[in-house]
């Protein structure tokens, strides 16, 4: 098993543990406030027993009357627990060991597959994107200020910078939505810095995560060092082949910054079979660069150019600078 999976499963388990034990205590502080719900517990766990022994013993005639009479006062029970924690402002999911991951109660697997929240900490292991969920806490759609946008006329736009961001927002958010359905477009963030494209990203990539999908968020700088890294340096890479594929398999791709690193002929197919692959597959991509359609030509071909017009949906940024507000 590869370190990085036992580092992970080692960091599970010591959260399982934690979680029993705050359940655990709960329980006890409940018992200790109110006895009453104890004595409730072990008459429950008795009758179950004395349910399943007869279960056992079937040449009792009146058995199943003897059954349905248990599960009735073990359902008077249940109720009277219940009415009781409620009067102390507890509740029944106290009792329960609260998981951060229903799919495998942080266990890692489902039927002996990894959970997609393992793959997803695996990817934020892998590319160091653990300190994205800090930046996700300040910049997700319910901070975005569609007031910091400019309601005047801009430009040759007929639209305000305002009216034209919350035409974007919302097929963001369309985006989100439809995400599953397979309907949803790729999209192609344009225009120039600080106009809230980052910011965008972010917020899509919290959506997604908040969803249990997995994403993998890189700058076109950081995406192209790792191709290079993985090329050249193949036996020292910090990535393993497993991690690189998941850039092809993660549920969302997000590039961001296309144009400002420093290209040449091998990152520029790599880039090339990425989209490809993942198109292929219907598998997102979420693309945001500085640079217009000519530029992109001028800079990644014109193969390149053709893969993205006709698969994703452009969404143009304009408006002042907000960073110089
Ligand atoms: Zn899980």
């Amino acid at each position: 098993m590869p370190d990085n999976i036992k580092q992970i499963l080692l960091e599970l388990q010591k959260k399982r543990d934690r979680a029993e034990q705050e359940r655990n205590e709960r329980v006890r502080e409940i018992y200790n406030i109110i006895p009453r719900v104890r004595e409730i517990d072990e008459t429950i766990k008795n009758l179950g027993l004395q349910c399943t022994k007869s279960l056992l013993m079937t040449e009792t005639s009146s058995h199943e009357e003897f059954v349905n009479a248990l599960k009735e006062e073990i359902s008077a029970l249940r109720e009277e627990k219940e009415q009781l924690l409620k009067k102390y402002r507890y509740s029944l999911t106290d009792f329960t060991v609260q998981y951060d991951c229903d799919a495998c109660s942080d266990t890692g697997y489902v039927n002996g597959r990894q959970c997609k929240c393992l793959k997803q900490r695996l990817i934020d292991m892998a590319y160091r994107q653990s300190n994205l969920s800090g930046v996700l806490q300040r910049e997700n759609f319910k901070t975005f200020d569609i007031e910091r946008f400019s309601a005047d006329k801009f430009g040759k736009y007929s639209k305000s910078p305002r009216d034209n961001m919350s035409e974007i927002v919302s097929v963001c958010e369309g985006f989100v939505h439809n995400f599953d359905k397979g309907t949803a477009k790729n999209l192609l963030f344009s225009g120039s810095t600080g106009l809230g494209k980052t910011f965008l990203c972010h917020c899509i990539a919290k959506e997604l995560l908040d969803k249990g999908k997995t994403v993998i968020y890189l700058t076109a700088f950081g995406l192209f060092r790792i191709l290079e890294q993985f090329r050249f340096n193949q036996s020292e890479a910090s990535l393993s082949s497993e991690q690189l594929n998941a850039i092809l398999t993660c549920d969302l791709l997000i590039i961001d910054d296309l144009g400002t690193e420093l290209s040449n002929s091998f990152t520029l197919s790599e880039l090339f079979n990425i989209i490809n692959a993942r198109l292929l597959e219907n598998r997102k991509i979420l693309i945001s660069t500085n640079l217009n359609s000519e530029q992109i030509i001028e800079t990644y071909g014109q193969r390149i150019f053709s893969r993205i017009s006709s698969s994703f949906e452009a969404l143009e940024f304009y408006g002042e600078d907000l960073r110089c507000k």
